[in-house]
């Protein structure tokens, strides 16, 4: 079995589907295909869904967006409504309308993800009835059938061994060639969907790669591969030819953009190697992800992650941050679910970093100050260096107003304000190469 998986960019458009449909047509082995919601019909949702929380009136109208462009997408693939596909779609906004004329009933968070999940569900039941239209027998999966998971809804947990079960009765090379199946959702025991975490169908694909003894990978991108410079600010860029699994587990961790965080893990413990390549030149080789050593010489990578918040806490009378107030910070930080891009503590203080797109950034800090000074300074950034040089060191702190700075044998973290260009000249964030 091969996994394929493409993200929003490669179903954007009638254009954008029948490009996947020549690189499918290429393979001749079993193939599983995990496809995300359209371009931005995520955000969308999220639209929607903070409408419908906030009782806002244009929460129908933002529906109504939502399914005109899928209506768009079907015409343009079709030149006409195919009348399966079209009950379905309108099934599939029936169940959405019902969702959002009623008040929420459970948790934010729990809501989210009944509603997140459609647009995966509305792309993968276009894409699959356009391939069977065109002769690109395929069947069409419902992951939840499929993936169990826990309760954690947004940032859901994989039941691996009855995940594991189920994949190996549904995806079932002799009884089918090609699968066409959802990323990012799963179902918790009761069979409600939840969600890995945006940006998760990558995490899927792996998912798969691993309950399926997947003989490869690959990650199809509008870029050539993933490079050592971000190509929006340098002309000189390398695309990495080859990242050890260990590597990209680090890269990924600080903040790369190019892989979701819990991708390689899967894949590193049954040594099945993923390529990131490009869609729009399937022939060129890509970047390959797999086990081994960092090639020589080092280069140094750069990561950037933009609008950062700091949150700064220190007791009121200046005494020390000791090992109960860590642990009442830390109780605070995974009962929001915090996700943390940075900490430092010093005797009478301890910092943190999470994005600004965190929600609950607010309740956090009002529950913070109950006990601490609180601080907050937004706009921030975080510029990490793998295997940094002193040239390079150097180049950062001469061009940013650092605030903090942290340094192991690899990698070192740099908080600094915002600018609105990273002005290093040999080495830069690492990214995927646009073409
Ligand atoms: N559609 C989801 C998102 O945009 C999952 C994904 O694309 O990986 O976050
Ligand atoms: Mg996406």
């Amino acid at each position: 079995m091969i996994i394929y998986k493409f993200g929003g960019v490669s179903v954007k458009d009638a254009e954008a589907i029948k490009n996947i449909s020549k690189i499918i047509g290429e393979v001749n082995e079993p193939l599983t295909v995990v496809v995300s919601a359209i371009d931005n019909s995520t955000n969308l949702l999220e639209e929607i869904i903070d409408a419908h929380y906030s009782e806002k009136a244009n929460v129908k109208l933002l529906l109504e967006d939502l399914k005109q462009k899928h209506l768009t997408l079907i015409l343009d693939l079709f030149d006409k409504f195919p009348k399966n596909l079209l009950t379905k779609i309108q099934n599939l906004f029936s169940e959405m309308e019902a969702r959002v004329v009623k008040p929420f009933s459970q948790s934010f968070n729990y809501e989210y993800d009944q509603m997140i999940a459609y647009g995966e569900l509305l792309s993968t039941t276009i894409v699959s009835a356009y391939f069977n239209h065109i002769g690109q027998k395929n069947m069409w999966v419902d992951i939840r059938t499929c993936l169990d998971a826990d309760d954690k809804y947004r940032d859901a947990n994989i039941i691996w061994d009855s995940s594991e079960e189920k994949a190996k009765n549904i995806f079932k090379p002799d009884a089918n060639h090609l699968f066409i199946t959802q990323g990012f959702i799963a179902s918790d025991s009761k069979g409600n969907a939840c969600s890995l975490g945006r940006e998760g169908s990558d995490y899927t694909a792996a998912i798969l790669a691993y309950l399926l003894d997947a003989e490869k990978m690959i990650i199809w991108k509008d870029v050539l591969g993933v490079l050592n410079a971000d190509p929006d600010y340098f002309s000189n860029t390398t695309k990495l030819d080859l990242i050890p699994y260990h590597e990209a587990i680090e890269l990924s961790y600080y903040g790369a953009s190019v892989i979701h965080p819990k991708t390689i893990k899967p894949l590193q413990a049954k040594e099945i190697p993923l390529w990131v390549k490009s869609f729009i030149k399937p022939k060129e080789e890509g970047t390959l992800i797999t086990k081994g050593d960092l090639p020589q010489p080092l280069l140094p990578n750069f990561i950037v992650k933009k609008q950062q918040v700091l949150i700064s806490i220190k007791s009121h009378n200046f005494s020390f941050i000791g090992e109960n107030d860590l642990f009442f910070v830390f109780s605070l930080i995974n009962k929001y679910g915090v996700k943390l891009n940075f900490t430092q503590n010093t005797a009478v203080s301890f910092v943190f970093c999470v994005n600004h797109s965190f929600r609950f950034i607010e309740g956090l800090i009002d529950d913070l100050k109950l006990k601490y000074d609180v601080e907050r300074e937004d706009g921030l950034e975080l510029i990490t260096v793998r295997h940094y040089s002193p040239d390079t060191l150097a180049e950062i702190t001469e061009n940013h107003q650092i605030l903090i700075e942290q340094k192991n044998k690899n990698t070192a973290i740099f908080l600094s304000q915002g600018t609105q260009e990273i002005p290093l000249e040999d080495c830069c964030c690492l990214q995927e190469k646009r073409q």
